[in-house]
């Protein structure tokens, strides 16, 4: 049964962050365009926590937390396997878009972000969730074995996943 998740607020990242306020929600994986192209279908939804803060150089900015589990695409047999996300980033706010331009390299973890009083929290839910997402996807006890050539070559590289799965149609074909 197919529950409507109702959209995500935009919200006023200046009051959450004074305010210290907390916003929590879900977001479905097929609601996430950008996500939903990178899994083997939109099953699942992420859950997040964006908190706002003023950090300790008097910054006003948010943590965020998402978590949630998605069917990414087998890179050894190219179908579902079950991936749980889980990510955490700070960020802090900036006034416009050339702030946050001409600021310098910054080694700490905080990342700038274009604050808002109408501030997208969904895209950057999904900006984590895809940055969480493993570069390798694999079931742990993946049939396609190494015997039938789907695994790495002898030079060490590991086949591109498109080529191992058009080798499986080739065979079933
Ligand atoms: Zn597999």
């Amino acid at each position: 049964m197919a529950v409507m998740s109702d959209p995500i607020e935009r919200c006023d990242v200046w009051e959450l962050a004074r305010r210290g306020r907390v916003v929590e929600g879900e977001l479905a994986v097929k609601d996430a365009e950008r996500l939903a192209e990178q899994v083997a279908d939109g099953e699942g939804t992420l859950r997040f926590r964006f908190s706002g803060l003023i950090d300790e150089r008097g910054r006003a900015g948010a943590r965020l937390d998402v978590e949630g589990t998605v069917q990414a695409r087998c890179d050894r047999c190219g179908g579902p396997v079950e991936v749980p996300l889980r990510e955490r980033a700070q960020f802090y706010f900036v006034d416009d878009e050339g702030e946050l331009g001409r600021l310098p390299i910054d080694v700490s973890p905080e990342e700038p972000l274009l604050g808002s009083h109408r501030f997208d929290l969904a895209a950057l839910v999904e900006d984590q969730a895809i940055l969480a997402m493993p570069i390798s996807p694999r079931h742990a006890d993946c049939t396609a074995s190494d015997a039938d050539g789907t695994g790495p070559r002898p030079d060490g590289r590991t086949r591109r996943p498109f080529e191992a799965l058009a080798a499986l149609k080739k065979r079933k074909g």
